[in-house]
């Protein structure tokens, strides 16, 4: 037997977010007909034989009569899921002659990447997007990508791709490899003005309000606590809607972690900052990541965005407790099997709490039945990283529910928006949004004259106050001076941070 019944075909598989290059080899030769997959498949990559098999017979070809030997390199990379399935069966097609080939160069810088399903057509493949982004890392310049995901790549990439639906269709399409073009360039996706915008709709609520434009505009971590009904919900989207849109970046990282989450991709709403809000019943892979391979959680899912927990008090302690490390570093490790993944998660949490079991101490609407010990133990269930990290708390009341909508608001709530990115826009140039600032940096950021610096030792003396909480009250002070427009922080805006601190635990 000589070499020339080998064929060599590209795919990828993921580690983690990012695009690896695969090498699929097929071989054919005499002797007992069978079928054998090499180089760490997963579960889901060894039945491949049973998908090529069929579809390779509803697409006109044949299986050939051989020993079949398919080997996926680097041996020692993991390889999962379906998205192996063409490039296998190209291989084989290749290999026994039934497509002619292309140049082996050509070949070698294509990709080809999809899922057959049984009767030959071509499925989506979790994680393609993370592919195609990483495209020149792998060496190659053009794409064969399952039709239906030929609009997601060509929202982040000009990657030449060759879309196919079926696999009956791979003959004629190989070899047209060498002519196929780039896409036109796209117009930039702007931000199309509708947006959620209704900050400024809600009635009353000031205090709330105003904790959620301070948190948009210095990307400050936030709790709200209220009696059931109050809007809290509501406030967190509304949240959302006062941050800028994404940048080109930003929203390709956004659309890479959704596609190697296996999520339903919103190409419409992509350049939105992303808005996450698990249930508390999460599992702590569901909330941080993890699995095997590794899938992003929802604290990923909400990099660049927001990251809302209702009913924080319920949720498992030990879940809260992981989110300690990405809450300083703005990512998570996760660590399978001797193999560790990082994803992002820079994320801004949003946490609403009801005071008390009960829902209703400190309300004005109805007396709370709570005892005092439950009251004590309730407010505790809020583990302590999490307690640290926030910045803003605020007390909210119930109000009638007719008064929360104001549509005459759409100006005000665009006026605010733009307020909100400009100060965002003098945080960034400074160096100081979201970012964790504390000693010399923080005051020269600040640029307290003396009365001020005087006024905030002689405060936080009297009550006693941490530096980790000094220096976040500063931070919130520093973009209630950017909101306003000034470039000095005053006693008022130190004075209004102090007012919206966490209480003492
Ligand atoms: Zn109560």
């Amino acid at each position: 037997m000589s070499d020339s019944k080998i064929a060599r075909v590209v795919a990828g598989t993921l580690d983690g977010l990012t695009g690896l290059r695969v090498q699929v080899e097929v071989d054919l030769a005499r002797g007992l007909p069978g079928f054998h997959l090499v180089g760490l498949p997963s579960t889901a990559t060894r039945e491949s034989k049973e998908r090529v098999g069929s579809a390779l017979r509803h697409s006109g070809y044949r299986w050939p009569d051989r020993r079949i030997t398919v080997n996926l390199a680097p041996a020692d990379l993991p390889k999962e899921g379906a998205g192996m399935d063409l490039a296998i069966a190209l291989g084989i097609l290749l290999a026994s002659g039934q497509i002619r080939r292309p140049p082996a160069a050509l070949l070698q810088r294509t990709l080809v990447v999809g899922e057959l399903a049984l009767d030959g057509s071509l499925r989506a493949v979790r994680g393609l997007l993370a592919l195609a982004l990483d495209a020149e890392n792998l060496g190659v310049d053009r794409l064969v990508l399952p039709a239906v995901q030929q609009e997601e790549v060509d929202a982040v990439t000009r990657i030449r791709r060759l879309p196919l639906d079926h696999l009956a269709s791979l003959g004629e399409a190989v070899q047209r490899l060498g002519a196929i073009e780039a896409p036109l360039a796209r117009e930039e996706l702007d931000d199309p003005g509708e947006l959620d915008l209704r900050l400024a709709e809600v009635k009353g609520q000031e205090e709330a309000k105003r904790a959620l434009t301070l948190a948009a505009a210095g990307g400050h971590h936030l709790l709200m606590v209220g009696p059931p009904g109050c809007g809290k919900t509501m406030l967190a989207r509304r949240l959302a809607g006062l941050l800028p849109p994404l940048t080109a970046e930003e929203r390709a990282q956004r659309l890479r972690v959704e596609s190697c989450a296996g999520l339903p991709l919103d190409l419409t709403q992509a350049f939105r900052p992303p808005f996450r809000s698990p249930h508390h019943s999460v599992s702590s892979a569901g909330l941080v990541g993890g699995g095997r391979p590794p899938r992003p959680g929802e604290i990923t899912l909400a990099h660049r965005g927001v990251l809302f927990l209702d009913e924080a008090a319920e949720f498992d302690r030990a879940t809260l407790d992981r989110l300690r490390e990405p809450l300083e570093s703005g990512q998570v490790r996760l660590t399978r099997l001797g193999r560790t993944v990082v994803f992002p998660a820079d994320f801004q949490l949003v946490a609403a709490t009801n005071p008390c079991p009960c829902g209703w101490y400190g309300s004005r609407v109805r007396a709370c039945t709570c005892r005092p010990h439950e009251l004590r133990h309730y407010m505790r269930r809020l583990s302590g990283p999490l307690r640290d990290r926030i910045e803003l708390w605020v007390t909210l009341d119930r109000e009638p529910a007719e008064h929360w909508w104001r549509p005459e608001g759409r100006d005000e709530a665009r006026r605010l928006r733009e307020r909100v990115v400009a100060a965002r826009q003098r945080a960034r140039e400074r160096g100081t949004l979201n970012a964790d600032l504390d000693g010399a940096a923080l005051h020269e950021a600040c640029r307290l004259d003396r009365g001020a610096q005087q006024w905030l030792s002689r405060w936080a003396d009297e009550r006693n106050l941490s530096l980790r909480r000094l220096a976040a009250t500063m931070r919130v002070a520093r973009t209630a001076a950017d909101l306003a427009g000034r470039r000095e922080v005053t006693i008022e805006d130190l004075a209004e941070a102090l007012a919206l601190r966490p209480p003492a635990s």
